[in-house]
């Protein structure tokens, strides 16, 4: 009885110590510390669990142990800030994964006779639940790595009756899993757990079919909602409570995580995962009419002339200072245009790059000040008074068809309104288009110049210029 009080009151302390991590990851000076505080209470659950499951024999554990810590470390220093997505993918997979072999293993320990619950029809229902989501999360997840990663493509693949289908299969899933909850014969309730985990399976795979292209995010914040709910599940399955409140707070961050990004968007969540968003691509304009205008490319020297007159200039990076890593010369040409005698700020959009909040992951690694970084909202109403908007790598966030164009896919996301600088400087490699797959109008405007090249060298081929008149 002590044991037991003692070990919840463990968990109760590892659980404070989660929310209060959480808490703190959300605001950048406490974001490191925050991390360190839920890792402190993920090593006190673990510790506590490992002591009170009478395990018999830790080789297999270490080997586990040692394997994920060799895993991990090398993912952490391996994997590049734009391919976090990718990286969240495989890890909510594989938390899908586990919590459906713990169902799988505590459904076995039952049927050998190994185990008896107390309330078997509860043991049943969260062993349907924890093996269902688990499922589904594994294969989703598996396809949207695929789709990020581009081993497989990355639009919205849509085939007719896919709705139905699907529907079927969520259908034959419940009745499957109400079976096997009631029903105590054990060749039915072994037909009918072979039924739900290979369906479960099947449909993680086409539920994420139809979303492609800019949804892929927030797929993959609902997937990681989804390993959370499969995490509790697990946790009521073999009876841990610090399982199942770790579960629950995965679960509603990524359903919080998803909303707001669907928010950036103004777009349902339904929409996002229903609606087969970019299955085509979109070479002209959404209502069918050719993008007019030419595109005007500026060289770096004329870049520099503009920026010396200018007074008020605003950066508007995106997913292609990213994949440039262009953050730290940013920072180099904004303190060469302040003492040049200019303001400068950084408008951020809240879905600019891949994940929330990776321009500001960017801009704080690079040293810019905090202070300087101007959310979307604020910006907006100053754009008409800045002399230069300097357009790094982002496209669909500045894309104005959003604001104006009725018939385009994006109408109604909120954006940064680049276009009503006065003049607006455009860097990207060539003509690619966004995530979206949309064209962007903002190229093709008369106030519009388009640098080409890579991001970092475009800018150092400014910063050059404005070096050489320094020296000169
Ligand atoms: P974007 O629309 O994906 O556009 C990125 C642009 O960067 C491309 O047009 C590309 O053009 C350019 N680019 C790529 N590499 C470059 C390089 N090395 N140097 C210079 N330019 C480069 O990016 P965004 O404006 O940041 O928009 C983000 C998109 O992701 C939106 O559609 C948003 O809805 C979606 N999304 C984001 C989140 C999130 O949380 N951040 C969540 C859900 C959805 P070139 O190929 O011509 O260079």
């Amino acid at each position: 009885m002590n044991r037991e009080i003692l070990i919840n009151a463990a968990y109760i302390v590892a659980s404070g110590l989660f929310i209060l991590g959480l808490k703190m990851l959300g605001r950048q000076a406490t974001a490191r510390r925050g991390n360190l505080i839920s890792g402190i209470g993920m090593l006190i659950a673990t510790v506590v669990t490992l002591l009170d499951r009478h395990v018999i024999n830790y080789t297999w554990i270490v080997v586990g142990l040692v394997a994920g810590t060799v895993i991990g470390l090398a993912c952490a220093r391996l994997v590049k800030m734009t391919a976090m997505p990718e990286m969240v993918a495989l890890l909510n997979g594989l938390g899908g994964l586990a919590s459906l072999i713990v169902g799988a293993a505590e459904f076995m320990r039952i049927r050998i006779g190994e185990s008896a619950p107390v309330h078997p029809a509860f043991t049943a229902g969260a062993i349907f639940l924890a093996i269902i989501i688990g499922g589904v999360t594994f294969t989703g997840s598996i396809y949207a790595f695929c789709k990020l990663a581009e081993w497989l493509s990355g639009r919205a693949v849509l085939f007719g009756g896919q709705h139905v289908i699907n529907g079927a299969m969520i259908v034959a899933m419940i009745f499957a899993g109400l079976v096997f909850t009631v029903s105590g014969d054990p060749s039915t309730t072994l037909l009918a757990f072979l039924i739900f985990t290979g369906v479960s399976l099947v449909l993680g795979w086409t539920m994420v079919m139809p979303i492609g292209g800019g949804d892929m995010p927030v797929v993959i914040a609902l997937l990681n909602s989804l390993s959370g709910l499969a995490a509790c599940a697990a946790g009521f399955v073999i009876s841990n409570n610090v399982l199942i409140v770790a579960g629950c707070l995965v679960g509603t961050s990524g359903v919080i995580l998803s909303l707001i990004m669907c928010r950036a968007m103004n777009r349902s969540i339904a929409n996002v995962v229903f609606s087969g968003f970019g299955a085509k691509p979109a070479a002209t304009a959404a209502d069918g009419t050719v993008a007019e205008g030419e595109l005007k490319p500026i060289s770096a020297e004329n870049v520099f002339s503009v920026l010396e007159a200018a007074r008020q200039v605003v950066f508007i990076p995106g997913y292609g200072m990213a994949v440039s890593q262009a953050q730290h010369v940013v920072r180099e040409l904004a303190e060469m245009l302040e003492q040049n005698g200019a303001e400068v700020r950084f408008a951020i959009h809240p879905v600019a790059g891949r994940m929330p909040g990776h321009m500001n992951v960017l801009l704080a690694e690079a040293d810019v000040p905090y202070e300087q970084l101007i959310e979307m909202d604020a910006i907006n109403p100053l754009m008409p008074t800045m002399d230069v908007a300097i357009v790094i790598g982002a496209n669909d966030v500045v894309n104005p068809a959003a604001a104006r164009d009725k018939a385009s896919p994006i109408y109604g996301m909120p954006i940064i309104k680049a276009h009503e600088a006065r003049t607006v400087i455009c860097l990207k490699r060539g003509k690619g288009t966004g995530f979206s797959g949309l064209e962007n109008q903002l190229f093709l405007l008369p106030n519009s110049r388009m640098l080409y090249g890579d991001a970092k060298s475009s800018l150092q081929s400014v910063i050059a210029e404005f070096k050489s008149l320094m020296s000169a």
